[in-house]
């Protein structure tokens, strides 16, 4: 029997995927809250590169056109080494990578999804679940309101690496803790050579002049590992690095952002539980180079919003979410993105090894510079990196 329910699938996360699961479930007719913790949508420097499946699935929603141009991002690389992207699918429209900053992608996913008729709390966090036989409850707290609950036939967690959603759920996680750490800022007033993934004897640098002016450094010292931090790393620990790795003082920069990522590499080992799903970074750890973490969630949100619509408004709705067999379609988001995001955690998990490793890694880079000269080895990890999956057979 199916109770009353607020909406038909409650969203968790106001994030990139999150916005982009609620206008895909509004395109397929059903009804969406999302509920997201924040107030205002943030403005930190995060992911910033879209690949060709993504640039795709922005195209077929008109969401390109409220992007304005993008620039083609160059060439790509796998571990720092360098690979062209386009030989993924070369005259294809979208071949290569092309440069987005992730709050901008965020601002055109919101004014979408809300255009379209999704619901957007903000200032909502989530802190409780219940998952009944014919319906889920959320329970969240609102910025100086008394505690409520909000019912629905399905809740996605869509809330970020952290997910409570996945812990209220109590989805397992499988893989590893990162092992090796990089630091990274954005820093106004120094004046450093550009380089990509330049290689000393101490560890590995990478610096970026900005249009406006600003230098993105990335460091990673050999044999640094992950801090249990809960704030980002000081100027004077990036500087330190840097400068261990470099020679060069950039300690009298000015700090615009500040950052630490290492290579962690887990995922849940369900996507479905009952009437709780995941995607993006809820489902999935990972390092976050060359953009993957992005566009594999961006991805996920695209499969599961058109199977997810379907199932909740078709004849599938009378919700046999429970048992093996019940609910196909979600069934069949869990099949699909589970195993192209383990894919892609195994590969990102091969580059953080050729990026982040010292001299014991130099052998394996040789080899693989000698592959990258294959050109079906070059489309092969141009495709998985692209979100294209193997190349067609013949
Ligand atoms: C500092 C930083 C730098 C990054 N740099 C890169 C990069 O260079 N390249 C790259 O590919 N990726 C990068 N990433 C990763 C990339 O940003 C993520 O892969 C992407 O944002 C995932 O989108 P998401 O929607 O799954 O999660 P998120 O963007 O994390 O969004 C989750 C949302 O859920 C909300 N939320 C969390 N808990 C609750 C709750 N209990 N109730 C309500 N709302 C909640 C959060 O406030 C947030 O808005 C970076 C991430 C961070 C944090």
């Amino acid at each position: 029997m199916t109770g009353p329910r607020d909406t038909d699938v409650i969203v968790v996360g106001a994030g990139p995927v999150g916005l982009l699961l609620a206008g895909e479930l509004r395109l397929g007719g059903a009804r969406v809250t999302v509920l997201e913790q924040l107030t205002e949508a943030t403005t930190e420097s995060r992911a910033s590169t879209l690949h060709t499946r993504t640039m795709e699935i922005l195209a077929e929603r008109g969401l390109l056109e409220r992007l304005g141009p993008l620039p083609s991002g160059g060439p790509g690389h796998f571990g720092g080494m360098p690979l062209d992207l386009t030989a993924a699918a070369p005259g294809h429209r979208w071949a290569g990578q092309w440069k987005c900053p992730q709050a901008r992608l965020e601002a055109a996913l919101y004014d979408w999804a809300t255009e379209l008729g999704a619901r957007v709390l903000r200032g909502h966090a989530v802190t409780g679940l219940c998952s009944r036989p014919d319906r889920v409850e959320a329970g969240f707290i609102e910025l100086g309101a008394a505690p409520a609950v909000l019912t629905a036939a399905y809740l996605v967690g869509c809330d970020g690496e952290r997910s409570t959603v996945r812990q209220l759920a109590g989805f397992e996680l499988a893989g590893e803790d990162g092992a090796v750490e990089m630091l990274r800022a954005d820093l106004a007033g120094i004046d450093v050579p550009n380089r990509r993934f330049e290689r000393h004897p101490h560890g590995l640098a990478t610096a970026f002049r900005w249009p406006d002016g600003t230098t993105r450094v990335m460091v990673h010292v050999h044999g640094s590992r992950p801090q249990r931090r809960t704030r980002p790393p000081g100027l004077d620990e990036v500087a330190a690095a840097w400068a261990r790795v470099t020679g060069e003082d950039i300690g009298a920069g000015t700090p615009v952002w500040l950052n630490s990522f290492d290579n962690t590499r887990l995922q849940a080992t369900r996507y479905v539980k009952g009437r709780v799903l995941l995607a993006g970074d809820a489902a999935h750890v990972q390092m976050p180079v060359g953009g993957q973490a992005l566009n594999l969630g961006l991805q996920d949100a695209a499969d599961l919003g058109r199977k997810l619509a379907e199932h909740v408004t078709g004849d599938a709705g009378s919700d046999p979410a429970d048992g093996p067999g019940g609910a196909p379609l979600l069934d069949s988001y869990h099949d699909t993105r589970h195993r192209i995001g383990a894919a892609t955690l195994t590969n990102i998990q091969a580059q953080a090894r050729l990026l982040l490793g010292g001299p014991e890694v130099d052998g394996l880079r040789s080899v693989f510079g000698e592959l990258l000269e294959i050109g079906s080895a070059r489309r092969h990890l141009a495709r998985a990196i692209s979100g294209l999956g193997p190349p067609e057979p013949g």
